[in-house]
């Protein structure tokens, strides 16, 4: 009957909830276990000129390597980590390791050459209250750049208007780039973005993911690409997969992009051996 179907979905769910409840939980300890015993690794995505097809940027992720479940990746502990408060060891960590890693590559590049380290910061990391001393201390500390390293924000972030102006002000005066991550799934509007110091737009895999078929897809692109211009932002495309997107992307104007059709997120290793002889021709 409906009665007993409901309070059997009621059981269900109430157990969901505890299974939940118990799974969060062992996150959390997993987490903060890991950032003291170096379970923590970061991968590199390169970011790819579409026009040359050269490697001009890499994209730090973060995944946890659990000594009993392997590699675990970040949609699995990124929203737990940012609820219990341990995003902000953890993006710290991120922040550092990443420096850490690349300042070589990048110090060793002649003048001239752009090259850039774009970093996730999630809403609660940035919009702390010693976000910008943590960030100050970590240049400080790795000898890293700092107009080689770029901020990858959400939509979300922004909607804290008056906290993020001021750290989006405090990172210009630094010198550090500021993108706009998975544009296009949030609420902020282009004409929002048009008053901030951001420097760049990614555009978000799901936006890209029916070209060069879909027309309606090809119209939203173009448009995002002609705002673009007119606020002096460039582009990086997300989720590129195809040669035929690469291509198509590239005619409507977008400068960069990432994706499985250039390479998956890498270990540094092997990411400094893709540096050094450059990506296969696609
Ligand atoms: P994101 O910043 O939008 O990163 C892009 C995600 O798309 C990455 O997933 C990447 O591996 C994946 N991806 C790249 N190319 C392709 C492709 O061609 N096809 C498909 N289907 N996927 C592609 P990943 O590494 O699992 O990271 C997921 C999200 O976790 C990131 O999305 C970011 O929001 C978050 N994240 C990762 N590392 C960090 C971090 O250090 N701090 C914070 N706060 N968030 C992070
Ligand atoms: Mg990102
Ligand atoms: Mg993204
Ligand atoms: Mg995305």
């Amino acid at each position: 009957t409906a009665k007993s179907e409901g309070r059997n979905r009621y059981h269900f769910f109430a157990n969901d909830m505890a299974e939940r409840a118990q799974q969060r939980m062992e996150v959390e300890q997993g987490l903060r276990r890991a950032l003291v015993t170096d379970a923590l690794r970061v991968h590199y995505q390169p970011r790819v000129d579409l026009t040359s097809r050269r490697i001009v940027g890499v994209e730090a992720l973060v995944r946890w390597q659990h000594p009993e479940h392997g590699l675990i990746f970040p949609t699995s502990f990124i929203g737990i980590a940012e609820e219990c408060g341990l995003i902000e060891p953890l993006g710290r960590w991120v922040l550092q390791h990443a420096c850490v890693e690349m300042r070589p590559f990048v110090a060793a590049l002649p003048a001239g050459v752009d090259f850039h380290l774009a970093v996730n910061v999630s809403a609660r990391q940035f919009l702390g209250s010693d976000f910008i001393a943590i960030l100050h201390d970590v240049l400080a500390e790795t000898g890293f750049p700092e107009q080689a390293l770029e901020l990858e924000i959400t939509e979300s972030t922004l909607q804290a208007t008056e906290r993020s102006l001021s750290v989006l002000h405090a990172l210009e005066n630094l010198g550090v780039a500021v993108s706009i991550d998975d544009f296009g799934t949030g609420y902020s509007s282009l004409s929002v973005l048009r008053d901030l110091p951001i420097q760049r737009i990614k555009i978000d895999r799901s936006f890209i993911v029916g070209l060069p078929e879909s027309e309606n897809q090809r119209a939203v692109v173009e448009a995002i690409v002609a705002l673009s211009r007119a606020m002096h932002m460039s582009i990086t495309v997300e989720g590129i997969e195809h040669a035929a997107q690469a291509e198509v992307l590239e005619k409507l104007g977008c400068q960069e992009g990432q994706g499985y059709l250039f390479s998956r997120p890498i270990p540094h290793a092997e990411l400094l051996r893709l540096l050094a002889s450059g990506l296969p021709p696609r």
